[in-house]
């Protein structure tokens, strides 16, 4: 069988920790500074439930609250992980911003999406709650997973959660 092809958008606000995610899940390090303004596409080919996936993952460079939606990102994709840090109230309201943005420009009810509270090693400096996170995503009817990149803690998890939530929706992508 020929592995199915899945793509996925890495949003969320600057520093969140998008690009350690992904590259934790790719090359399996954690790198401490990796140039925030790099947009940048990697593959992985993962077996989950007997299935073979190749994954793409798009990183972007970070939205804030007056980003504008980019048409692209509404159209191409399977689904979306939608990031934050638990340190950071900010970025858990950019998630919100986001969201809303995202269900605008799809214009479909369900869109397979996962929310991630990252950087969990730092929970001395947590502001998030992980029972907010959890409320907001059943809010949106979405997956919720809290990680830490730099741990290597739930980060393949919350990769499986994504690919999951498309396959409940059949793994179309929404119409327009
Ligand atoms: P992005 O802008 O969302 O892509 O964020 P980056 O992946 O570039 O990470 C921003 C900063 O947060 C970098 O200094 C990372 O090393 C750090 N970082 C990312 N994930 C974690 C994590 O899980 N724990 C900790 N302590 N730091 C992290
Ligand atoms: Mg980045």
């Amino acid at each position: 069988m020929p592995s199915k092809q899945r793509k996925i958008a890495m949003m969320g606000y600057r520093s969140v920790g998008k690009s350690s995610l992904i590259i934790q899940f790719v090359e399996g390090q954690f790198v401490d500074s990796y140039d925030p303004t790099i947009e940048n596409t990697f593959t992985k080919f993962i077996r989950l439930n007997s299935t073979e996936y190749e994954v793409k993952l798009v990183d972007t460079a970070g939205q804030d609250e007056y980003s504008i939606f980019p048409l692209q990102y509404s159209m191409d994709f399977h689904g979306y992980v939608l990031v934050y840090s638990i340190t950071s109230s900010k970025s858990f309201q950019i998630v919100q911003i986001i969201y809303d943005k995202l269900l605008d420009m799809v214009g479909k009810i369900h869109v397979p999406i996962v929310l991630v509270g990252n950087k969990t090693d730092l929970h001395l400096e947590r502001k998030i709650s992980t029972e907010e996170g959890k409320r907001l995503a059943e809010k949106w009817k979405a997956a919720f997973v809290e990680t830490s990149a730099k741990r290597n803690e739930s980060v393949t998890d919350m990769f499986h959660a994504i690919l999951l939530e498309i396959e409940r929706s059949d793994g179309h992508i929404p119409d327009k």
